[in-house]
């Protein structure tokens, strides 16, 4: 495929061609290809060229001289094709009815989105600026109403659909690990490792509070069963002995994580410093983002939990705002861990644009803050790790399902059933698209109050069944890392047969890759949905290097 795009939208481009990651290049004259892609204005009249897509949410010369009949639109809008809807954050523009429609507005039925021959040649005009959206998605993020679309997933999806929906065969390498159905990060920020070291504070009369009448309250709105009551007020009774130091401190539950998830290993983001509330995009935080714990606290469970396969990263607390800050947070992490720090999550998942760099100049090589703190899904619209358009080495693991945005009361306030329902479409969205699913389980959620252990474990007994690779933090972006270095070296379809050359840096020796080979369909059965065609595609397991002849 060859992409002509206005030079702002490089970055975009790039990234976009990371996350769909199939051969392409910057439009060459001399060269020929079966796709061109083309933004804007531009304007190739390539005969070799068996599809152009244009892109544009303006009227374009290509408009005027074909006598597409054209109207421009402000506002923001949902398009619709025929697996599934996205929202449009920019302008977009709708077209009188002409060849087959493969977009349209949802709310009016506008075609925004066609497809015609031209001769020999196909063309697909589409009245949006796809990179325009990527960069908005990428940077600014989707608002909490569409926090449940993985908005650029389905922009890939789309533009996938209509290329082998036009006749013509694709090669990719998915975001899916060889021999899994996608991969899951499960994680856990530690805020609270221990009761006994909050002693009237406001979490412990917080948490008095909830485990008594917050608890009753909850039965009252059918909300907590009977026996879960219960439990948290014994809990409660509790509290005086564990200060004492008779009783078990039940909020430290490193032990219990690694015994319920089975030897699938986890990332447990770890507070360098205590009592410190750091700054916030205001000025100074409040007090209450000050932990009563740092890291030499909990030094003989970080040990155990990293000889039990898991990660310690870094919960950071300035680090997203000053990077020589963020260099002492990681350096206080390494001391305990033994390993060097790869990675951060924010504290409060606090952030600013400008974060990426900051923490790339502090020395990370991921980090996993952007999501949502009162909504669950895709704040970048993708389940892909990515790079940040601003940055330039370090990679963005989105945080998708977060426990405390599901069920505090000031937040969603789901009961569990609402919770599964959505938890279920993400997941469901996974083995659809792929890509990894980010869980954060904060460390005291599956002790009283919350008791949100059940529901984990189901979660748990769920993913099992759906065959993903559980991946620490640092293993799932080593992977997406690979992913990005593989190079097309060769493509060539002659006589109904691919033939494929590919190179990867070798690197992560955990999961292999995948190159798959999307068959074409019949020319004009882009209508015909996604989902008809599972088999429309072969794969292959794709390990350093590959250099195959596939027949289609
Ligand atoms: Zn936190």
């Amino acid at each position: 495929m060859g992409v002509i795009s206005d030079p702002t939208e490089e970055s975009a481009v790039r990234e976009f061609f990371e996350l769909f990651k199939i051969p392409w290049e910057f439009y060459r004259k001399e060269r020929q290809y079966q796709v061109v892609l083309c933004t804007g204005d531009a304007k190739p009249q390539p005969a070799s060229t068996r599809l152009l897509i244009l892109y544009a949410s303006t009227e374009t010369e290509f408009d005027a001289r074909l006598k597409i009949e054209t109207r421009l639109h402000d506002h923001e809008t949902n398009i619709s094709f025929p697996s599934g809807s996205l929202p449009l954050y920019g302008s977009h523009a709708t077209f009188l009815s002409r060849g087959a429609k493969v977009l349209s507005d949802e709310d009016s039925g506008e075609t925004i989105g066609f497809v015609d021959r031209l001769g020999d040649q196909m063309f697909a005009r589409l009245g949006y600026d796809l990179f325009r959206e990527v960069r908005c998605l990428l940077t600014q993020g989707q608002p909490t109403a569409n926090a449940g679309t993985p908005t650029l997933e389905l922009h890939i999806a789309f533009l996938r659909d209509l290329i082998v929906g036009c006749g013509i065969p694709l090669v990719e390498i998915p975001p899916l690990p060889d021999g899994y159905s996608f991969i899951v990060c499960l994680t856990h920020d530690v805020d609270h490792p221990s009761i006994r070291r909050h002693q009237f504070d406001h979490t412990m009369f917080g948490f008095l509070y909830r485990a008594t009448l917050g608890s009753l309250f909850n039965v009252g709105r059918g909300r907590l069963p009977w026996r879960k009551m219960f439990t948290n007020w014994a809990a409660a009774a509790k509290l005086p002995f564990i200060y004492l130091g008779i009783a078990k401190d039940f909020w430290s539950e490193f032990d219990r994580y690694v015994e319920i998830e089975k030897g699938n290993p986890s990332t447990f983001f770890v507070l360098p410093f205590e009592g410190d509330p750091g700054r916030s995009p205001e000025g100074r935080a409040p007090w209450a983002r000050a932990s009563r714990y740092d890291a030499s606290h909990i030094a003989s469970k970080i040990s155990h939990l990293t000889s039990a396969g898991c990660e310690i990263g870094l919960h950071g607390i300035d680090a997203w705002v000053d990077s020589s800050r963020g260099r002492e947070e990681a350096k206080r992490i390494t001391g305990f861990s033994g390993k060097e720090t790869a990675g951060v999550r924010m504290h409060w998942l606090y952030w600013r644009e400008d974060s990426p760099v900051i923490l790339e100049d502090g020395g990370f090589s991921y980090d996993s803050t952007v999501g949502y703190n009162d909504a669950i899904g895709y704040r970048a619209g993708t389940s892909q790790a990515y790079k940040p358009l601003q940055a330039s080495r370090i990679l963005e693991l989105p945080l998708h399902v977060m426990d405390t945005a599901l069920f505090y009361p000031d937040r969603l306030d789901l009961s569990p059933r609402e919770a599964w329902k959505r938890v279920s479409s993400i997941l469901d969205n996974a083995v659809r698209l792929g890509g990894a699913v980010t869980i954060n389980w904060h460390d005291r959620s599956i002790a009283p109050e919350r008791l949100w252990d059940d529901f984990y474990i189901r979660l748990l007994n769920d993913l099992e069944n759906r065959g993903p690779w559980f991946a620490t933090v640092s293993q799932a972006v080593s992977w997406f890392r690979t992913r990005r270095s593989a190079v097309f070296q060769k493509v060539q379809y002659d006589s109904g047969a691919m033939h494929v050359k590919v190179s990867t840096s070798g690197g992560d020796k955990l999961a292999g890759l995948r190159l798959r080979v999307h068959k074409s369909r019949v020319p004009n059965q882009f209508v015909e949905c996604a989902d008809n065609h599972t088999n429309g595609y072969v794969d292959i397991s794709l390990n350093e290097r590959i250099d195959t002849l596939v027949a289609l």
